[in-house]
């Protein structure tokens, strides 16, 4: 199929952006790596009467150190971001999820910035936003706004972004000392949306052998990427021990309350995402114990 007809525009700076936003508002849509939204328009399921490609604003990319984290321009690539030296160094746990966003091509043309306006509950970017408890820069005419995570995800394909709102930047924090982090999930074949996935960090006490804290976040269990809260505080002082991430485990079971679809059932996703946490748990306070920081 095709898409309907649009009028095209390609601003090359951010205030153009901003300007024409404002002006066009819901009857716009921002077109960033277009691995989401084209497919879209093809199908018809979006029908806006403007396009405002993003790829000439060069003020929307890069990746750069800031406030004891990691500040990404919304447009850079994902492929960027995996190959990033200071991603890696910095945020471990961006550098070893992204390498599930979709395949090669997907991710040469996918944004940073694309993946966490869109939303999608089973998207990896958001799910590490969340678990590093990350934040969302928006820009408007109106000036702009820093949105935490846990607030800009709101449900399926939903921001708290307004209708004249892009996203601009997204920051992650490093992680804490005495931290590991670990991310891992199951899909049907590598490059699939995951049926479950999961991301950790845990901060271990200063003697290594106790759980100062931890946080715990999963995808694709929920319309938006969702924190095991009562997990993360049964965590906090308990020993580092195998039984410790079994009862995790068994916690997250408890209060997860995952959709059923085509993909899954609702007690599959529940049952593995109690085995993922588990094994994320055990394998991040490894990797704290270990100094691998990742
Ligand atoms: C076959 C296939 C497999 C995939 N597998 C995965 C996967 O396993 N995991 C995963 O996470 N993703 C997956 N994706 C999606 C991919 O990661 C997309 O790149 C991402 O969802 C959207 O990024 P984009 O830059 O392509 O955005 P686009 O498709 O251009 O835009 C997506 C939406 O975000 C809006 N938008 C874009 N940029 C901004 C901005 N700066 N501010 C405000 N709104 C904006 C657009 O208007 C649109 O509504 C897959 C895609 C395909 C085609």
């Amino acid at each position: 199929m095709k898409p309907a007809r649009f009028v095209y525009h390609a601003p090359t700076t951010l205030d153009a952006t901003l300007q024409l936003l404002a002006e066009l508002n819901v009857d716009a849509k921002l077109l960033a790596g277009g691995q989401s939204l084209i497919p879209m328009l093809n199908m018809r399921l979006v029908r806006p009467g403007h396009l405002i490609d993003l790829q000439h604003v060069s003020e929307l990319a890069g990746i750069h150190e800031r406030d004891g984290g990691v500040a990404i321009g919304a447009m850079t690539r994902q492929r960027q971001v995996e190959r990033s030296p200071l991603v890696a160094e910095r945020i471990p746990l961006l550098a070893e999820a992204i390498r599930h966003v979709g395949h090669l091509p997907i991710r040469t043309r996918g944004t940073i910035g694309g993946s966490i306006a869109h939303a999608d509950p089973a998207a990896e970017l958001p799910g590490v936003l969340l678990a590093l408890d990350g934040t969302v820069r928006l820009a408007s005419a109106r000036g702009e706004r820093t949105v935490a995570a846990r607030d800009f995800f709101v449900d399926i394909l939903t921001t708290a972004a307004e209708p004249d709102e892009l996203v601009r930047e997204v920051w992650f924090p490093s992680l804490p000392p005495r931290s590991g982090s670990a991310w891992l999930e199951v899909a049907r074949r590598h490059g699939d949306y995951a049926l479950v996935g999961v991301g950790a960090v845990v901060t271990l006490a200063d003697d290594g052998q106790a759980v100062a804290a931890a946080r715990l976040c999963f995808i694709s269990v929920a319309g938006r990427p969702v924190q095991a809260t009562q997990a993360e505080a049964a965590l906090r002082g308990a020993p580092v021990t195998p039984a410790t991430w079994r009862e995790a485990g068994a916690l997250v079971r408890e209060e997860l309350d995952p959709p059923a679809d085509l993909h899954a059932s609702a007690h599959y996703r529940r049952h593995v995402a109690g085995v993922l946490a588990e094994r994320v748990l055990e394998l991040a306070a490894r990797r704290a114990q270990e100094g691998a920081g990742r």
